[in-house]
C-alpha cells in the first residue's frame, strides 16, 4: 500500500465562474501530511526500506521533513530531521508529532544540511526534498489519478520551488501520453529561481530568498526542472507575496481549506494574475499542493505587512 492517499478532484465552481473556464483542483492539501510531498517521498522511503535501510535523515524544516517523518513512522523506521535555527516552532512541532527526532543546527539550511550529511552511513538513507528521479515518478501519481478519473484537462498550473513537483507533473503527463500539454510554472517574486534561469538561458542561483513562501525557497532549481523547460511547453510566471496571500484567503473562503502561500502562488494565477497568462487555457488543472506549516494567524499577519 502506498503511503499517500488518492485525493479528491474537484471542479471549482467559484474559480470557474471567476475565470469563465472549467477549473479543476487536485486537492493535495488533503494528504495526511498536508501536501503532495508524501507521494514522492513515500515512494522513495519505501524503496529505501526495501533495500534494508534502517534510518532516514532529512534536512528540510518544511513539508519534505514532515513527509519523511510521516513515512518513517508508517514504515517503523526512525527519522532524524536537521533544521536550521530559522525553522518555525510550528514546523518543528509537526515533525516531532510524527515521532521524528529534530536537531536544530546552524543559521541557514546550508549548515543544517552539512550536519545532516555528517550523520549518514551505510544503513542510513538521505531523503532529498526535491532532487530524486524516483521521487518525481512518485509525484506523477497525482496526474495518473486525474487521467484515470477521465477528466479532460487542457493545461496544468503548478507551483515551483526546487522543481521536484514540476518534474513529477511532467513525468506523469508523459507516461499518460500528455507530454505536450502546456504547464504554467508559478513562483513568488523573491523565490523565482526557475523564471530567472529561463530568462538567463541557464540555471542560475539566487543570492537570497526574499519571499515569505519558504516552501518555494530553493535558491536553485534541480537540473531536471531547468532541462524540462528546454524540451516541454513550460511557461514561467511570478506573483507577488501579497497575491499569493490573498489567494490563500480567497481559497479558504471558497473551498474551506487552508494552504500555504507556496500553494497560493499557483491559485493566484486564476484569482488575480494577468489574464493573458492563462488566456488559452479552457480547462486548467490546478495542483493544490497544500502545505502544513502556515497558520491562518500567520497568513493574516503577513498580509497586513505586505499590503
Ligand atoms: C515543496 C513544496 C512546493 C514546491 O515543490 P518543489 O518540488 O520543491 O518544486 C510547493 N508547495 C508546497 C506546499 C510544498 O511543500
Amino acid at each position: 500500500m502506498p503511503l499517500h492517499l488518492p485525493t479528491p478532484l474537484l471542479q471549482s465552481r467559484p474559480l470557474s465562474l471567476h475565470t469563465g473556464k472549467t477549473v479543476w483542483l487536485k486537492m493535495e492539501a488533503l494528504q495526511p501530511v498536508g501536501s503532495f510531498k508524501i507521494r514522492g517521498i513515500g515512494a522513495v522511503c519505501e524503496a529505501y526500506a526495501a533495500q534494508g535501510k534502517t534510518r532516514f535523515v532529512s534536512s528540510s524544516g518544511g513539508n519534505a521533513g514532515i513527509a519523511a517523518a510521516y513515512a518513517g513512522r508508517q514504515l517503523n523506521i526512525p527519522v532524524t530531521v536537521v533544521v536550521p535555527e530559522t525553522t518555525t516552532a510550528r514546523a518543528k512541532a509537526l515533525i516531532e508529532q510524527e515521532g521524528a527526532e529534530v536537531i536544530v543546527h546552524g543559521a541557514s539550511w546550508m549548515e543544517a544540511n552539512a550536519r545532516a550529511q555528517s550523520l549518514l552511513d551505510d544503513s542510513t538513507a538521505f531523503i532529498h526534498p526535491f532532487d530524486n528521479a524516483d521521487m518525481w515518478a512518485g509525484h506523477g501519481s497525482l496526474i495518473d489519478e486525474v487521467v484515470n478519473a477521465g477528466v479532460d484537462f487542457d493545461s496544468v498550473i503548478v507551483a515551483v520551488g526546487g522543481g521536484g513537483l514540476l518534474s513529477g507533473v511532467i513525468a506523469g503527463l508523459e507516461r499518460n501520453g500528455l507530454g505536450r500539454l502546456p504547464v504554467l510554472a508559478v513562483e513568488t517574486l523573491g523565490a523565482d529561481s526557475l523564471a530567472q534561469s529561463v530568462a538567463a538561458g541557464q540555471r542560475i542561483e539566487l543570492p537570497a530568498i526574499t519571499s515569505i513562501a519558504t516552501s518555494l525557497g530553493a535558491k536553485a532549481v534541480c537540473k531536471n526542472a531547468f532541462a524540462l523547460t528546454q524540451t516541454h511547453a513550460i511557461r514561467c510566471a511570478t506573483v507577488t507575496d501579497l497575491q499569493a496571500l490573498q489567494a490563500c484567503e480567497q481559497f479558504l473562503h471558497d473551498h474551506r481549506v487552508l494552504v500555504e502561500p507556496a500553494c497560493g502562488a499557483a491559485l493566484a494565477m486564476l484569482y488575480s494574475a494577468d489574464r493573458a497568462l492563462t488566456a488559452d487555457f479552457q480547462r486548467p488543472l490546478v495542483v493544490v499542493c497544500g502545505g502544513a506549516t502556515a497558520t491562518l494567524e500567520q497568513i493574516q499577519q503577513w498580509r497586513k505587512q505586505a499590503s
